[in-house]
């Protein structure tokens, strides 16, 4: 009998579920579901308030706070359109796919979050949602996601061959690894830096839930393509595994990049330095994770974000038992 594969497999029913074969893929369903929450459960009173006031935020922290609702507001659609036009289509797996579908909603719960921050802040929708085109550091970030998942929003893209597979797994990396995993996280140390000086409290809290939602994210697509090469030894050699380094590097300089463009005069105590240390930081975590020697061998200078995000969760993931999830909205990190 053939073995069951994640991709390219003709014995794949993608609606018989069961039984399973990616017992992992049932687990960030699982996990996904239990960390549900909408963004109306969060107050925005004090945001706003603080957000009218002269005196509370600085420019550097209103230009910073406008920078990060630009990437995010349209970052979200795009990842959800990638999730639903291109990676739901190749993979036909039924445990994955479920959790696609659930993927796909926190995506949608991630584009509500910045429809309620514009409307509870009163911000310019034009201006928010049209910064990706006008500001050029938020724009090479989209550009090089567009650029890089390309194939696989081809209509006659597919996967048969090994030449497909190589590909499918590039745009896979792209957007899992470089758009959720590296390029998210500069804005979100700089929303939680805020907000553990006590301003845009809202806000920042809506940004940890989504860093909580997105290290999921992260972990699924860290899992489907390292399973997609387990099952493909072929294509993870060593030119691709370069040509997955080259491109690493080249997110992290667009990283930086936004880090010093978003937070010029640094905020809070906080230079664009550390930011762009931490970026080397996680990127060295992302490598580790697909299985590449880390790079930059750069200590983690934030180190409170790894106790409110991804890593300790990453090791409950994948190591131990997953506890510290709560059900709905509410979150106890410190
Ligand atoms: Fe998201
Ligand atoms: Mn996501």
């Amino acid at each position: 009998m053939q073995k069951k594969t994640i991709i390219n497999n003709s014995i794949t029913d993608p609606n018989k579920i069961l039984p399973m074969s990616y017992l992992w893929a049932r687990q960030h369903y699982k996990d996904g579901i239990s960390n549900n929450w909408t963004p109306e459960e969060i107050s925005m009173q004090q945001d706003v308030e603080q957000w009218r006031a002269k005196h509370v935020l600085s420019e550097a922290e209103r230009r910073m706070i406008l920078w990060n609702l630009g990437f995010f507001s349209t970052a979200e659609s795009l990842t959800a359109n990638n999730l639903v036009l291109a990676v739901y289509r190749h993979v036909t797996n039924p445990e994955c796919r479920q959790y696609l579908l659930r993927q796909a909603f926190e995506e949608a719960i991630h584009t509500d979050t910045f429809i309620y921050c514009c409307d509870s802040l009163g911000l310019e929708p034009e201006e928010i949602y049209t910064m990706y085109q006008t500001i050029p550091s938020i724009k090479e970030k989209d550009d090089f996601v567009i650029e890089l998942t390309q194939s696989i929003f081809d209509p006659n893209f597919s996967t048969q061959g090994p030449e497909n597979v190589r590909r499918f797994l590039h745009d896979l990396i792209g957007y899992y690894v470089i758009m959720e995993g590296i390029f998210f996280y500069a804005g979100f140390a700089m929303m939680l830096a805020l907000k553990r000086q006590n301003k845009m409290v809202g806000i920042g809290q809506q940004f940890e839930y989504i860093m909580r939602d997105e290290s999921i994210h992260l972990a699924f697509g860290c899992d489907l393509i390292n399973t997609i090469k387990a099952e493909n030894p072929e294509i993870w050699n060593s030119e691709f595994q370069q040509n997955v380094i080259t491109l690493i590097k080249k997110a992290v300089n667009l990283e930086k990049r936004y880090a010093f463009d978003a937070c010029p005069d640094g905020i809070l105590g906080l230079g664009p330095k550390q930011f762009c240390d931490y970026i080397e930081y996680i990127a060295d975590r992302r490598l580790e994770r697909l299985g590449l020697t880390k790079i930059y061998n750069t200590e983690n200078p934030l180190p409170w974000m790894s106790q409110s995000t991804d890593i300790n969760k990453k090791k409950n993931f994948f190591e131990t038992r997953v506890t510290e999830y709560q059900v709905a909205g509410s979150l106890n990190w410190d």
